[in-house]
């Protein structure tokens, strides 16, 4: 900040020193670490809420670095960021477990493949562990029999990427971050000073203009649109690459272990995972799609990811489905006049020179879920770099406090909360034993949930083998009830996508 600790400037209401736009993972780790300082942040999301975009839509993997080119800045803050999610999760109280991952060799063909992942994890000092292929059937007795070795890397894991999201976005708000959401970036505001290089000034959004000194690009698969407003790397544009998944039933299919294939040019390939939830998940294919919203799950995807993944696991049952889902990669094949980035490799991060007052990121694919938070210091350390002094606040708490779950407390601890309260005695969602107090909780949470996903990215109801066929209509009652809404108006994310068309039985 320009102005010295005990003398805060008083800005116009609208005015602020950072304004980051797009609150996935990125938006929101760079919201939660810049909420540390004396700085007045606005952060603004499109959607009607946050984690919408590729951070709702992955393999939740904490990637231990190994599958990264070495030399590169993913490689960099995939390490860097891997190191930082046992504090984050202890600090924000989100599920995460570091139970280590498998690069697994199908075959002797893909002996040379896997020595290759491993002279990546030596060049990029990732801990590993080469193991025969009797080891790995020892470890996961449901992985081909054909496996002829693998990569353990111990320090590799699984989270619930909904939950670090909306943790950290929440981290954030408490610690005085302003977040809109349903407001969309569409310019930037300039300040007329032609002796030097451009200053941003501000944004223009769908809600107004906000202006600010600096503008953090974490658009996702929007950021080239964004930086493109700037006029900077005009050559860099997003083709969007789709993965689609199959959710299995765990109490029909089980696996306790993180599958990896030997990788493919464009991607890490179709793995069989298993999810902090207890899932199993099987994807992602990599399809290039046009359409930046494309998140449609197709037949010949779902055939493709399923033979796919009965290459490692060979006893998967289709009856075990229970959902299907697709998200899209924020990936750029476009060739760069650039010799120090490679955008198929590697990620944008960067104050760009020609212009004053954006931070760009852009290309955050895999692994930019493991990476976000690495990713948030390194934003920090270039606006330092770039002259800003920053003041901690004397009173920035790093912790989120957690928010009962009813399914992971003992008989004792669940008798002891319906006393105290009895909507946790109400059991709204069957499949996941979600209660209503948990569902009220989240609707007034510091970052509320007032839609119907919300609500499901915040408790994990509607993600069993009914899919919200039980939950969905008392959900909407209690969101109508506690916004004071009509319940016609309630929506399943945000804007037009309303749940109930008419009324059809009157009440008495
Ligand atoms: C199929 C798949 C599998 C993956 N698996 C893994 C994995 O296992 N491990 C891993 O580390 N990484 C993984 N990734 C990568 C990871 O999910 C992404 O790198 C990460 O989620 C990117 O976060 P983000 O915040 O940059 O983008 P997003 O989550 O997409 O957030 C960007 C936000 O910006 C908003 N926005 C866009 N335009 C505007 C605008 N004009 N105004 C306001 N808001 C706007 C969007 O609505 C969105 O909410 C995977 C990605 C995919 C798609």
């Amino acid at each position: 900040m320009h102005e010295t600790p005990g003398s805060p400037r008083e800005p116009a209401p609208s005015t602020y020193d950072i304004i980051i736009v797009g609150a996935g993972i990125v938006g929101a780790m760079v919201a939660r670490y810049l909420s540390r300082y004396q700085l007045k942040i606005l952060w603004i999301e499109k959607e009607a809420d946050i984690c919408m975009g590729a951070s709702a839509a992955n393999s939740a993997i904490v990637h231990g670095g190994y599958a990264v080119e070495p030399g590169t800045l993913k490689a960099e803050l995939n390490v860097r960021g891997n190191a930082m999610w046992d504090q984050l999760a202890e600090e924000l109280h989100f599920s995460f477990e570091r139970c280590g991952t498998y690069a697994v060799a199908i075959g002797s063909e893909e002996q040379e493949a896997l020595r290759a992942e491993e002279a990546r994890a030596r060049a990029n000092g990732v801990p590993y562990q080469l193991i025969s292929g009797e080891e790995m059937r020892r470890r996961e007795p449901q992985i081909s029999p054909e496996t002829s070795g693998a990569l353990f890397c111990p320090v590799g894991g699984v989270c619930d990427p909904w939950g670090a999201t909306i943790a950290a976005g929440e981290n954030a708000v408490t610690n005085g971050v302003t977040l809109k959401r349903s407001t969309a970036f569409l310019d930037f505001i300039w300040e007329a000073d032609t002796n030097k290089p451009p200053q941003i000034a501000g944004i223009v959004t769908d809600r107004g203009e906000f202006r600010a000194r600096w503008v953090i690009n974490a658009a996702g698969l929007y950021a080239d649109e964004v930086m493109h407003r700037a006029g900077v790397r005009e050559e860099f544009t997003i083709t969007p690459r789709r993965g689609e998944y199959v959710v299995l039933d765990r109490n029909h299919f089980q696996l306790d272990n993180v599958l990896f294939p030997m990788p493919s040019r464009i991607s890490k390939g179709i793995l069989v995972t298993t999810t902090v939830h207890g899932n199993t998940i099987v994807g992602p294919n990599a399809e290039e799609v046009g359409d930046r919203e494309d998140a449609a799950v197709t037949t010949q995807g779902l055939e493709e990811i399923w033979e796919g993944a009965l290459k490692l696991v060979p006893n998967l049952d289709r009856h075990a489905i229970i959902a299907v889902f697709a998200g899209l990669r924020p990936g750029s094949n476009a060739p760069t006049p650039d010799p120090k980035i490679d955008y198929h490799k590697d990620f944008v991060i960067e104050i760009p020179e020609s212009i004053r007052g954006l931070v760009n990121l852009g290309g955050i694919e895999s692994p930019g879920l493991t990476a976000a938070p690495a990713i948030a210091l390194r934003v920090i350390e270039l606006l330092k770099q770039a002259g800003e002094v920053l003041y901690e606040k004397p009173n920035w708490n790093p912790i989120r406090p957690g928010r009962p779950v009813f399914r992971h407390l003992s008989h004792a601890e669940q008798a002891e909360l319906v006393r105290k309260d009895s909507r946790y005695g109400r059991v709204i969602c069957r499949c996941e034993a979600v209660t209503e107090g948990e569902i009220v909780a989240e609707i007034h949470a510091p970052v509320p949930a007032d839609t119907y996903d919300a609500i499901k990215r915040r408790t994990w109801l509607g993600t069993g083998r009914c899919q919200g066929a039980f939950d969905m209509p008392r959900v909407v009652e209690l969101l109508a009830q506690e916004l004071g809404l009509n319940p016609l108006e309630i929506t399943k994310r945000g804007g037009p996508s309303k749940l109930l068309a008419r009324r059809t039985k009157m009440r008495d």
